[in-house]
């Protein structure tokens, strides 16, 4: 460790030596000598003066105004961190854990030489490198800037680097264990490669406990704020069902959350006044911790898009979780009376005829057609776009996933809303354009006119006879 040198104050007696960026030829001079602490310090001293303004702004005032126009870092798992002169950070935390991971990531070893919430400066450990960094906050905000970079090693990478501690990789592996708690010891190895990491057998198995005990506690406490969330719902979304299901055996027991169903207003009244008489039932696994399923209900709109009109998440799919997922549909959607006035589409889901059979005997099965419905969707279970439309919500927190879904659908219906503003027939896009290719291929039939709304119409070799009345 190095021992730092804000116990002294022989930085302050340097203020007019040199700053780090002032040699001629432009380079970053980097002493190694002993005093290399205190020109820098000097350099820190002048922080205002390193806030270069273009020069079609030279008489900007304030500073923190000119710096905001400089590059805010953003964090991306994907990428390599690469940091440059006068890139800006929300913060001092966010900035040493970006320095952290870069550290990790090129492979040295680092020397902090200041660490502080005002400055924080840094060099390559490895003697002769002239690899520097130096950052402090924008004026008197909490904005963290790159004052001095000087990007350039001369140093062999190491890859073991002790500043991969099993924290940090907890932390890293967060992010990917939410979406697939059953990770193998082997993929979040390969995982790690991405960072330049090749922790030990040790380090991946307490870093594995680490994050999913992390990920469950995110989990559990999403489960608690459940009721208060719901309530919320419920008073700004008025006429909406918000259904929450506890499991308490007996008394003694805590209750426990067992299922939840939701549906908007919205959903209702664009399914009664807009949407096609065809629904389709479907169910998906969710992931983490607490893996439950997830039911839904969508339907077709006029222009054959998909319209959900209600989710649930209950602790599996059999015939009792369905058959409680039909009451609340029947209750929000219905009265039915036992005649499922749809045509309904289901793909051989766990328990899901059974419950449906059982709810509404006299209802339309994906078999059997009303008349009213006819539509391509017919031979795709097309809830299983729905699946993919949920994407990786599936594992968030309880909370997040039905935020998630609730904002999901608000954006999907106004972004349609928008777009049917600058439809120009009363009948939706896809059907016109169907009934375009109609016409075209109608081009070929002969037509005889019986009566005034009777005519008999011939295509090739047969014959059909069309009433429009
Ligand atoms: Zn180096």
């Amino acid at each position: 460790m190095v021992p730092s040198s804000s116990d002294d104050d022989s930085w302050m007696k340097v203020l007019n030596n040199d700053c780090e960026d002032s040699t001629s030829d432009g380079r970053v001079s980097v002493s190694l000598s002993d005093k290399s602490d205190i020109d820098f310090s000097n350099y820190e001293e002048n922080d205002e003066d390193e806030i270069v303004v273009d020069s079609e702004f030279e008489k900007e005032l304030d500073p923190l105004k000119a710096a905001l126009r400089s590059k805010m870092f953003t964090y991306n798992h994907k990428d390599d961190i690469e940091f440059e002169k006068r890139m800006l950070f929300n913060n001092v935390d966010t900035f040493r854990a970006a320095l952290k991971d870069y550290v990790i990531q090129k492979g040295f070893p680092i020397q902090r030489l200041k660490n502080e919430k005002s400055r924080c400066t840094a060099k390559c450990g490895v003697e002769g490198c002239p690899w520097r960094i130096h950052a402090s906050p924008v004026g008197d905000s909490t904005i963290f800037q790159i004052k001095t970079y000087n990007p350039q090693h001369t140093c062999v990478m190491d890859r073991k680097n002790p500043e991969a501690t099993s924290d940090w990789i907890a932390k890293k592996l967060i992010a990917v264990l939410r979406d697939n708690t059953e990770m193998t010891n082997k993929s979040i190895l390969a995982d790690m490669r991405k960072y330049g990491v090749q922790p030990s057998k040790m380090q991946v198995w307490s870093s594995k406990r680490k994050a999913l005990n992390e990920i469950e506690g995110i989990h559990f406490a999403s489960y608690g704020k459940l009721p208060k969330d719901a309530e919320l719902l419920r008073q700004s979304n008025p006429e909406c069902i918000v259904q929450i299901h506890y499991d308490r055996p007996n008394i003694e027991v805590a209750p426990r959350f067992l299922r939840l169903f939701i549906s908007f207003k919205a959903q209702k009244d664009g399914f009664l006044k807009r949407c096609k008489p065809f629904i389709g039932f479907d169910g998906c696994h969710l992931k983490g911790p607490y893996s439950g399923t997830l039911l839904t209900v969508v339907a077709l709109d006029g222009n054959n898009s998909l319209f959900p009109l209600a989710f649930a998440m209950a602790e599996c799919e059999n015939k009792e979780t369905w058959s409680w997922f039909f009451d609340f549909f029947e209750l929000h959607f219905g009265p039915f009376d036992n005649h499922l006035p749809l045509t309904c589409m289901r793909d051989r889901q766990k328990g899901l005829n059974l419950a449906y059979e059982d709810g509404f005997p006299l209802a339309d099965a994906r078999h059997a057609f009303g008349e009213a419905v006819k539509c391509d969707h017919v031979t795709n279970n097309f809830t299983e776009s729905f699946n993919a439309w949920v994407g990786d919500l599936r594992g968030k927190p309880i909370l997040t996933l039905v935020e998630g879904l609730r904002r999901k659908f608000m954006k999907k219906m106004h972004k349609r809303f928008q777009k049917s503003c600058t439809w120009r027939s009363h009948l939706t896009p896809k059907i016109v354009d169907k009934l375009k290719l109609i016409a075209d291929q109608s081009r070929r039939c002969e037509r005889m006119m019986a009566s005034e709304a009777l005519f008999e119409v011939i295509d090739t070799n047969k014959h059909y006879i069309v009433n429009l009345s």
